[in-house]
């Protein structure tokens, strides 16, 4: 309340309440986000309410860490059982939630072993260190010597070891000294990964499909020749599914499309249900198995509030709902945005419901195609300048996505004849 008086920011009565928010934030929250000009004050399923009441569609779907839709019942009653019972308990001491969600969690990845920690980034990272101390203690790496094949376009979170091999200069510029151990080739090009390796590599580390950098999808066979090549070299195969997997691309992983398993996945964002952070390392005993108590942890990894709501998100993905209504909803979205092709849209790519769509750049940004849908009350974001992205959660209904689609195709008219 202190704060409404102290506002900055004068406006008309019925807008108060909206761009004081938004001031407060410019203010006091440093400024490493551009948000759309919508302060959110509640949200179910497939749709958010901004503070004065109007509703939009959640396209986005918090980088699909809402996959299965804003406060579904089963998660949230999860979390408020837990809430009464215990919350935190570090792992100084066994807990009786974590080990049924790793055991659910395997087997969900038909592996055996969960490292589990909180954010995405730190998965990539406890990937990376877990693969490192492989090539020393088992493939017998000299020591210091280990390295990473990564592919260009990579996003895979904002640690300094991780933009280290990133190529996106802004998550780059002015924070160096970089991690060095990583060798980057060009994405979708497996003869690529074939010639980087040498006696030192430990392992590939790949996103199945390139979220941050468009939607990406590789060329059909890609993904089996990475498995071929890392088999066959002795070399980790690291798949990042922190946003491409657990139902997003019609699948439980988007390497399952593929047909392939990799030696480790990396897991985040939808796993904690939109409700908590929950990340994890999973794959088998022989490589997680390297990790002995004291070299790596985390205060809050592990904690028994995460774990009780990632035990339910699997339990939502061990029936096979989600994952096929992602591909079913997913198939009749790009169906109908490819329609939109020619028509200010220049190429609509993606999987299940997650779609990377190319504005043609000469009828206007991608932000300001993302600016307009929210006037429409529709919520996406862009990526790349000129691509956005639509990955709503898998809660919405056909008839919803159709409506999207409308309000985009009305964004575009507006901008080729405006
Ligand atoms: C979001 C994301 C990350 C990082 O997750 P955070 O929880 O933001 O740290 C890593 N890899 C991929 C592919 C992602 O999409």
């Amino acid at each position: 309340m202190l704060h409404v008086g102290a506002s900055p920011v004068t406006g008309a009565a019925t807008d108060l309440d909206k761009l004081d928010h938004r001031a407060l934030e410019d203010e006091h929250v440093a400024h490493n986000y551009h948000p759309l000009p919508i302060v959110v004050g509640s949200a179910a399923g497939a749709w958010v309410v901004d503070v004065e009441g109007r509703r939009y569609l959640d396209c986005l779907a918090a980088y699909s860490a809402v996959n299965f839709g804003h406060g579904h019942p089963e998660l949230i009653a999860a979390a408020k059982a837990q809430l009464d019972r215990v919350t935190l308990t570090s792992r100084a001491f066994h807990n009786d939630q974590l080990g049924p969600f790793a055991t659910a969690l395997a087997a969900l990845a038909r592996k055996d072993m969960v490292l589990p920690m909180n954010t995405g980034a730190e998965a990539v990272e406890s990937g990376i260190k877990v693969a490192r101390a492989w090539g020393y203690r088992v493939k017998g790496v000299a020591p210091d010597r280990a390295t990473i094949i990564v592919a260009d376009g990579n996003f895979h979170g904002r640690t300094t070891t991780i933009i280290s091999f990133s190529n996106d200069e802004q998550a780059r510029a002015d924070f160096g000294p970089f991690t060095p151990g990583f060798v980057s080739v060009p994405y979708g090009d497996a003869a690529a990964i074939e010639a980087a390796i040498d006696d030192n590599t430990v392992a590939v580390l790949i996103e199945p499909i390139q979220g941050e950098a468009g939607i990406i999808v590789p060329p059909d066979g890609y993904l089996a020749a990475v498995r071929d090549i890392t088999s066959r070299n002795n070399v980790l195969f690291i798949a990042d599914e922190i946003q491409s997997g657990l139902g997003r691309t019609g699948s439980t992983f988007a390497c399952d499309l593929a047909g392939v398993v990799p030696d480790l996945y990396l897991l985040g964002k939808a796993l904690g249900g939109g409700i908590v952070p929950v990340s994890a390392v999973v794959g088998n005993r022989d490589i997680l198995g390297v990790l002995r108590p004291g070299e790596h942890g985390s205060t809050f990894g592990g904690n028994p509030l995460a774990a009780a709501v990632g035990h339910a998100v699997v339990d939502l993905l061990a029936t096979g709902e989600m994952q096929e209504r992602a591909g079913v909803l997913g198939e009749r979205l790009q169906a109908r945005l490819r329609t939109l092709v020619g028509r200010g849209v220049v190429a609509v790519r993606g999987a299940g419901l997650w779609v990377g769509i190319d504005i043609d750049p000469a009828i206007g940004t991608g932000r300001r195609v993302c600016e307009l849908l929210m006037e429409r009350g529709v919520l996406a974001k862009d990526t790349h300048g000129s691509t956005i992205r639509l990955a709503p959660p898998i809660v919405v209904t056909a008839e919803e996505l159709d409506w999207a689609v409308d309000q985009l195709e009305a964004v575009l008219e507006e901008l080729r004849t405006g």
